[in-house]
């Protein structure tokens, strides 16, 4: 009597309790998984791939986090630098007789008096060519008597260089020259220089201001 009541207790208290006694199996057997699959994850994880792997969809997806591409060695607006200019000696004997001075004064044998000088003064040989400096194209051909013959070359980007106290130029107004292409004679045609002989007045603009040429240009004895 006393067993057969025990045994009612015992399916009593299953029955009462069988929601319970389940769910604490079922925490067990997830507690146990949950185990197992640590203890494999760490043997082969190659097989668990980790969830923060380089897959391009993750790099957006991260709400105010910093974006890290994985392959970030493309290059971040870097232009590449321009190449220097370089200038031909405009005149290929290359002698200086009246240096660029647009910070101090020189003497104007043919002013008879002390002056800026905006650009530099080669001569050269009788019927010496002078040469463009650079690539271009000839934008203006002047004459007057103060600086002569002036051919101007446009070499873009605002950089210009002026050729002053020509004979007679050789080249036509939007004609394309090259470095070294012959622009003209030297000469006397700049009366406001003519003391000088037989030279190249030099000129560089940048934007139609005078700069020094020799931002542009190394002579070998300078
Ligand atoms: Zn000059």
């Amino acid at each position: 009597m006393k067993g057969k009541a025990n045994t009612q207790k015992v399916k009593a208290f299953f029955k009462k309790n069988i929601y319970y006694i389940v769910m604490v199996v079922c925490i067990l057997a997830i507690a146990a998984m949950i185990t197992v699959a640590v203890v494999l994850g760490g043997k082969d994880s190659v097989e668990a791939p980790a969830p923060d792997a380089n897959l391009p969809g993750d790099v957006t997806e991260q709400p105010g986090g910093n974006v890290n591409t994985p392959d970030d060695d493309t290059p971040v607006d870097t232009e590449p630098e321009p190449e220097p200019i370089v200038f031909t000696i405009p005149v290929a004997s290359g002698t200086v007789i009246k240096d660029y001075a647009m910070d101090s004064l020189v003497w104007s044998s043919t002013l008879k008096q002390y002056r800026v000088h905006s650009g530099i003064d080669f001569a050269g040989a009788e019927g010496a060519m002078a040469v463009a400096a650079y690539d271009g194209v000839v934008s203006d051909i002047t004459y007057d008597a103060l600086n002569g013959y002036v051919v101007t070359v446009d070499h873009g980007d605002g950089l210009s260089t002026l050729y002053g106290s020509l004979d007679e130029p050789v080249v036509s107004k939007g004609q394309v020259v090259s470095a070294s292409a012959q622009l003209g004679a030297i000469g006397v045609s700049a009366t406001g220089e003519m003391a000088d002989g037989d030279h190249l007045h030099f000129e560089v603009r940048l934007n139609g201001e005078v700069v020094s040429p020799y931002d542009y240009l190394t002579l070998g004895d300078k």
